[in-house]
């Protein structure tokens, strides 16, 4: 259920709603907007009627949500979520850029992809220490001397980092080097992992499971949420169908319906949702054009050589052009790069 303030309600009256809420068993998330103050029942409320919270003074009206998430819904936050990632902002009027490789392999390796996604605009360099790879015998990723390299690069390129942590037990190593942590598509489901995540103060960006439908993704995004981290980044990366041409199916639809129904900002992996380079910058471009806040690429400047996802990966040059073409686009339809 959410409480809907009135406009001007005053803060004894927000407590009081709080008290009733917390008297009852349930938890309360708050959300101030510039209009009015939302205010989530956490917990099964079903036996709970409206009416118990609409008596109540300043209290405009309370609403049962009937979708299977809350926090992550419009009807809780009817504005846009906006997650600060250093420097920028994701999910307001600019569309940011994350690029890297998608493994850290080596210093030299890393810091040749920061250098050139940095000079190509990139606000944000991604890497994975910890990789999630379906075979136990390919490149398992270089753990902690990964993140130490991805620090270095932090300092050198002055670029925030992304990178995916695959267990709770190692939540607290990643976060001391990560600014993003990234929950993996494989880990989407990982509800220990998620309760972990949901407990520390970094934005997290959550990648949309291989197999998982639009409403998995939000309910593992509530998960999160409910654990009392508000700074979700949503990620639709492709989808496993009957088609073989391409290694996912970037489900493009997947941008404007998570937009209608969630607050969270939402990007695009156009890298993992084609698994080919040449179809990179034109699913990337359709993204933008969609309403993503925001691109994830994976850029190597040997890809023949990559440790892993090779095929996927952009030389310095291609992503060069996917920036300019990106940026292209967004002035299209009114957003800056
Ligand atoms: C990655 O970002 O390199 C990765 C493994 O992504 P996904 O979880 O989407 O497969
Ligand atoms: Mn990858």
């Amino acid at each position: 259920m959410v409480i809907v303030m009135r406009h001007k309600a005053t803060d004894e009256e927000v407590a009081q709603v709080v008290g009733q809420i917390e008297s009852l068993g349930f938890k309360a998330h708050l959300s101030s907007g510039e209009e009015r103050t939302v205010i989530g029942v956490i917990g099964d409320e079903r036996p709970v009627e409206p009416e118990t919270f609409e008596v109540l003074p300043g209290v405009e009206k309370a609403l049962r949500i009937l979708k299977p998430y809350k926090l992550a819904s419009r009807d809780f936050h009817p504005d846009d979520s906006v997650v600060r990632i250093n420097g920028h902002s994701l999910g307001g009027q600019q569309v940011i850029i994350m690029a890297g490789p998608c493994s850290v392999e080596s210093r030299e390796q890393l810091m040749d992809a920061a250098a050139a996604v940095k000079a190509a605009g990139a606000h944000v360099l991604r890497g994975g220490a910890f990789k999630p790879r379906t075979s136990p015998y390919a490149f398992q990723g270089l753990g902690l001397k990964g993140l130490e390299l991805l620090r270095e690069a932090r300092d050198e390129f002055r670029l925030p980092i992304v990178t995916e942590v695959m267990s709770p037990q190692e939540v607290t190593l990643v976060a001391q080097y990560a600014d993003v942590l990234q929950v993996g598509s494989r880990n989407m489901q990982n509800f220990a992992l998620l309760h972990a995540v949901g407990e520390i103060q970094k934005p997290v960006l959550l990648k949309r499971g291989l197999m998982a439908t639009i409403e998995e993704l939000l309910m593992a995004a509530e998960y999160i949420l409910s654990h009392g981290n508000t700074r979700v980044i949503l990620c639709e990366r492709g989808i496993r169908t009957f088609e073989t041409a391409t290694r996912n199916t970037f489900d493009i639809n997947a941008i404007p319906v998570l937009k209608s129904l969630t607050h969270l900002p939402v990007i695009a992996d156009p890298s993992h949702g084609t698994g080919k380079w040449e179809l990179v910058a034109p699913i990337a471009r359709a993204a933008v054009a969609a309403g993503a806040d925001g691109v994830i690429v994976e850029v190597h400047a040997d890809p023949a050589h990559a440790l892993s996802d090779g095929a996927q990966s952009l030389t310095p040059d291609n992503f060069n052009k996917l920036v300019s073409q990106v940026r292209c686009v967004a002035q299209a339809i009114g957003r800056t790069v």
